[in-house]
């Protein structure tokens, strides 16, 4: 973070300080919300949650060596006192990304923000210094604590924004203002909570709504719900794409003999060929979109596609591809799921096939609502329209839902199998694996499915 005495930081916030014998001394460390990571100099920002009060870890932190603590009341210790520490938070984080000019990408849609991310902020770095969302931090606390990394070394600030309804992209895009806002896609993740796929590209669009005149709004041109938010956005819009109208596109798109996708990328300015070192041909998209973003920012189309083809996973448990000494490959895309990227993996699987035995071991997809039967019923379709050998189906309810989609699809069984939990999963695959075969292992993360592709790697 840039330096800000705790004087500064109190007006910036509207705070009281209390108990701090200087208000000049500046803070120069993290701000963090976890007293256990707080640095010499740092802010600790005390978080009420259901079960830990924050502000009982608050003589810790200073002991620590935290500069000051951000709280809702007194402490005892060195604290600036404010009505609310989210606002603060937010309050503090605005004005950091002001005083640096740092320009601001940020980027929403139902699947795939975090891999794209990650591309982005891999393509980004060869282009100046660059700060990003660690992991999935995206809403309303770690959306800010990730722009208070930014110093004034920092020319772009890479931002996932989440969404989990209507206000909530603007809620963010209000705290760390974007010069450039990207859309990925909009399906059907939390539909649940939205009701509906018109209120979900109802609320990510707040993303390009927020743009100013000289910024730029990236849509995916492939996604109907995507592209016609061109309308809502007083900035630029350049599309991404396969669609031969996309600013941004790929040509040529095929999978290597590992699995991995290749394409020509095409932007305004050139032509160059890609080949990612990621699985699963939704990757494409996803390239495509931090292309355009790198694009925008002024990359050449080879800068690009270098930056591209050496860009890996940064964000664990998505797609994690892991060959074992005996030849089984283990697909770790345990991280999360929803139909979309459920759909994306399966397809991802049949490719890495290649005449060997493939297994899905998945599991339920949260927060579905009322399309939580057929959705479940679809997938377990895919998989036997996409030949996989087997479906092991983890879990409760949706699990059977699983497990009859591939039954009414015609798998007569054998083919399928429905087993209680992850443990009954990992005995079952580690009596019946054979050298060679790919398992895929996917589900909500509530499901905690990873853990059985770490049973199958345990000692590799
Ligand atoms: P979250 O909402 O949990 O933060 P996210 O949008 O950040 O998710 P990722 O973590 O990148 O998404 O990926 C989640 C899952 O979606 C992974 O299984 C990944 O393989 C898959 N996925 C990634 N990109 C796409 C895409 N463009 N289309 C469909 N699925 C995708
Ligand atoms: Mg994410």
């Amino acid at each position: 973070m840039i330096a800000l005495s705790l004087a500064e930081i109190a007006t910036i916030t509207g705070g009281q300080p209390h108990d701090i014998p200087d208000t000049g001394r500046e803070v120069t460390g993290s701000v963090v919300i976890d007293s256990r990571k707080v640095e010499q100099g740092g802010l600790f920002a005390a978080f009420a949650g259901e079960h830990v009060d924050g502000h009982d870890y608050a003589d810790k932190a200073i002991a620590s060596g935290a500069a000051a603590v951000l709280a809702t009341r007194p402490v005892g210790v060195p604290a600036i006192v404010v009505d609310d520490v989210q606002t603060a938070l937010g309050k503090l984080a605005r004005t950091v990304v002001q005083r640096l000019g740092t320009e601001v990408v940020a980027l929403t849609g139902s699947a795939g923000k975090t891999s794209t991310k990650d591309l982005i902020a891999q393509v980004l770095q060869h282009h100046a210094p660059t700060v990003w969302t660690p992991g999935s931090l995206n809403n309303e606390i770690g959306l800010p604590l990730t722009a208070l990394t930014a110093d004034s070394t920092t020319r772009h600030l890479v931002l996932e924004m989440g969404a989990r309804g209507i206000g909530h992209i603007r809620y963010l895009t209000g705290l760390t203002p974007p010069k450039i806002g990207l859309v990925l896609n909009v399906g059907t993740a939390h539909i649940g909570e939205f009701g509906g796929r018109e209120q979900i590209a109802q609320a990510k669009g707040e993303l390009v709504e927020a743009l100013p005149e000289n910024g730029t709004a990236i849509l995916n041109a492939d996604d109907p719900l995507v592209r016609a938010m061109s309308s809502r956005t007083k900035a630029k819009v350049l599309f991404f794409g396969e669609s031969d109208e996309a600013d941004v596109r790929a040509e040529n798109v095929r999978l290597t003999d590992q699995g991995q996708p290749a394409f020509t990328l095409h932007t305004p300015t050139g032509c160059s060929d890609v080949t990612l070192r990621l699985y699963g041909e939704h990757h494409v998209s996803n390239a495509l979109a931090a292309a355009a973003v790198a694009h925008d920012l002024g990359m050449s189309a080879d800068e690009i596609a270098t930056a591209l083809s050496g860009a890996g996973n940064l964000s664990r448990w998505r797609m994690e591809v892991t060959e074992r000494a005996d030849g089984v490959t283990v697909v770790n895309d345990a991280y999360n799921a929803n139909p979309e990227s459920m759909r994306a993996a399966l397809r991802a699987l049949a490719a890495m096939a290649k005449g060997r035995r493939t297994w899905a071991v998945l599991g339920k997809m949260a927060e579905l609502g009322d399309e939580a039967l057929p959705e479940h019923d679809a997938v377990g379709r895919l998989a036997v329209r996409l030949n996989v050998s087997k479906l092991v189906a983890v879990g409760d309810r949706e699990a059977s839902w699983l497990q009859l989609g591939a039954y009414n699809e015609g798998s007569w069984g054998e083919e399928s199998v429905h087993v209680s939990d992850a443990q009954a999963a990992v005995d079952l695959l580690r009596s019946e694996l054979r050298p060679g075969d790919v398992v895929l292992v996917k589900a909500s993360r509530s499901v905690g499915l990873e853990q059985v592709a770490l049973a199958l790697l345990e000692g590799e």
